[in-house]
């Protein structure tokens, strides 16, 4: 589908507004979250829009999830975490609250306590930049 002019995550994509992007192909966009649970907290997008898993194309999924996997190496050389979730809602009672289709990938940490609705906090936006910049030595 075309992009979606109200669409924040088709903005990001077509670079008018910014993003700490970590990596792109034809199909997909990779970026640092803005309310990152932990350091690394990232998400995947296909750059065409779709809202959510039953509207994307399996050629769109399937794109994502060859980034999804590039990025969960990087993230997890980069931050060491103790796990990693990918996570992904669709739907406001699934927590989803940006209408475009993504995959989280979420560093964890043991005991972290997260439960998957989580709080979204701002982050510290020098902070994120610096993860962004270690992630990207290992893609
Ligand atoms: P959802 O709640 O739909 O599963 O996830 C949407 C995610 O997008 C949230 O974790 C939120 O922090 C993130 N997000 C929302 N707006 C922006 C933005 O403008 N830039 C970035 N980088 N992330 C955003
Ligand atoms: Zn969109």
């Amino acid at each position: 589908m075309a992009a979606d002019p109200n669409c924040i995550f088709c903005k990001i994509v077509a670079g008018e507004i910014p993003c700490f992007k970590l990596f792109e192909d034809a199909e997909t966009l990779a970026f640092m979250d803005i309310n990152p649970v932990h350091d690394g907290h990232a998400l995947v997008i296909p750059k065409a829009h779709s809202a959510n898993v039953f509207e994307i194309t399996p050629e769109d999924f399937a794109a994502a999830a060859r980034t999804a996997t590039k990025m969960a190496k990087a993230i997890n050389a980069a931050v060491k975490p103790d796990g990693i979730n990918l996570m992904q809602a669709n739907g406001e009672g699934a927590g989803q609250s940006v209408g475009h289709f993504h995959l989280h990938i979420v560093p964890r940490r043991n005991d972290d306590g997260l439960l998957f609705n989580w709080d979204p906090k701002p982050g510290d936006r020098g902070h994120i930049a610096a993860v962004a910049a270690r992630i990207r030595e290992f893609l």
